[in-house]
């Protein structure tokens, strides 16, 4: 069995559906279908539910109204049919009622979360109708019926394993199933989600859990390239990745996948294939144990990043003191990306300003606390990187100018990060592309 997952931009489109549609029935493998909402529709309902958490009904409404013309047009060319496009108005009122059902009664986080459902539910129903008026086999698998994350919001891989194969099994004459990505239920039974680009992690998570053959991810664009194409001009897809490459470019911010998508293929030996909708035929990225080559692969830029540096003259001959500074960043739940050490100071580096007021307090008994916010970490990504001296001295040598706020080094042997100022990202991804690798 394989997996296929489309993002926002490859169903954004009634006849970017249809082109689907083609591309799913050629398959000759049995095949799970995981789709995201259309292009825009989880920003508009992250609007929506922002909106109605303010209290600002009006524009909550204006904005619904809004993504539900959007819907209507694109049901109007989606389906031809009489009886599909009763079914499809069908869908769209449904689920445009139940959003402003909500617009009615107060707000929770936990209808916060309803409303974000609705793109995914939209999306799988309206291809479902699709498919249907071509007479193509298929069926619809609620993902709310197996996705299911726990108390840390950590995916349950043996339930989803146990309940996704009951629902295979129950339906074990279909070749084709479509799910929705993105959405589960937490441990209370409420409808949640994996977070922003979280379909990715949904493909990843059913392909370890039904041990696919394959885990491919159809998007905008041929695989994962070597700089962020959405900066620098020139960029090339890499051919192959390791696993673990491809897990520090997501979580060092290339955009193309979910930052915790790589873990269940990895820990399942599943192969993922980053592949091009619009263009079925390219190569893309093969992403699998080995990395195939030696040398940088790609570099990728996570923003927002926080520098927090502790200076202390206690720390000088002390131990003990690094574990009483991280319990900090436990005690919030606060993950930390970069460390680097001196004998009186610690620098570390965090992605979110929500609990900062708290650690800075809890910190400042330890010594002298520095803030520097706006910063990125530009992470250098490759096999091998951190022990071959050529790329390191070239790599340095093409930055130069840029002012490097700390380094990390040896962590990882395919990896080299550095924190800059985010003013500076544009420039250094630029002059990376062109002393790494000559674009
Ligand atoms: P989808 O909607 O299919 O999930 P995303 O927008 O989440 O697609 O991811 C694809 C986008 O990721 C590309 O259009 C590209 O702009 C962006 N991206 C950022 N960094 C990279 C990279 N290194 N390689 C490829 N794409 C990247
Ligand atoms: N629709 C969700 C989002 O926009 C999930 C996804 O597309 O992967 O974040
Ligand atoms: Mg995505």
């Amino acid at each position: 069995m394989k997996i296929m997952k489309f993002g926002g931009t490859s169903v954004g489109k009634p006849e970017r559906m249809h082109h689907i549609a083609g591309l799913v029935t050629k398959e000759t493998e049995p095949t799970i279908v995981v789709l995201s909402a259309l292009s825009g529709t989880t920003n508009a309902l992250v609007e929506i539910g922002d909106n109605i958490a303010k209290g600002d009904r009006n524009a909550a409404k204006q904005s619904i109204d809004k993504l539900e013309a959007h819907y209507h047009d694109f049901i109007s060319r989606l389906v031809k049919k009489p009886a599909s496009v009763e079914k499809a108005k069908a869908v769209v009122s449904e689920h445009f009622e139940f959003l402003n059902i909500i617009l009615r009664i107060s707000f929770s986080e936990a209808l916060s979360k309803d409303i974000l459902a609705q793109g995914e539910l939209l999306s799988t129903k309206l291809f479902s109708i699709y498919l249907d008026e071509q007479g193509i086999d298929h069926m619809l698998l609620p993902a709310l019926e197996f996705m299911s994350i726990d108390t840390n919001d950590e995916p349950q891989i043996g339930s989803i394993k146990v309940r996704l194969t009951q629902l295979l099994k129950e339906h074990a004459n279909k070749k084709l199933f479509i799910t929705q990505g993105y959405i589960c239920r937490n441990a209370r039974g409420e409808v949640d989600n994996l977070k922003r680009g979280g379909s990715d992690y949904t493909a990843s998570l059913v392909a370890a859990a039904i041990q696919a053959s394959v885990c491919e991810i159809w998007t905008d664009i041929d695989g994962m390239h070597n700089n962020d194409p959405r900066i620098v001009n020139k960029t090339v897809p890499v051919e192959q990745l390791s696993f673990d490459e491809a897990a520090e470019l997501a979580y060092f911010g290339a955009k193309i996948l979910h930052p915790a998508s790589i873990w269940p293929a990895q820990m399942y030996k599943i192969p993922v294939k980053l592949l091009n909708t619009m263009q079925p035929e390219a190569k893309g990225t093969l992403i699998v144990e080995e990395a195939g080559s030696v040398g940088v692969k790609a570099v990728a830029a996570k923003d927002n990043i926080i520098a927090i540096r502790i200076k202390s003259s206690r720390m000088l001959l002390a131990y003990g003191f690094l574990r009483k500074i991280f319990e900090v960043f436990e005690k919030y739940r606060t993950p930390v990306d970069m460390v680097t050490t001196s004998e009186v100071a610690v620098s570390l580096t965090i992605d979110s300003t929500s609990n900062l007021k708290n650690i800075i307090k809890e910190l400042e008994p330890f010594g002298t606390i520095e803030i520097d916010e706006n910063q990125t970490i530009i992470s250098v990504v490759g096999n091998e990187i951190s022990q071959t001296s050529r790329i390191v001295k070239k790599l340095f040598e093409s930055i130069v100018n840029i002012p490097i706020r700390m380094v990390s080094y040896g962590g990882s042997p395919h990896n080299i990060s550095l924190l800059v100022p985010a003013e500076f990202k544009t420039q250094i991804l630029q002059q990376l592309n062109k002393g790494m690798f000559g674009l």
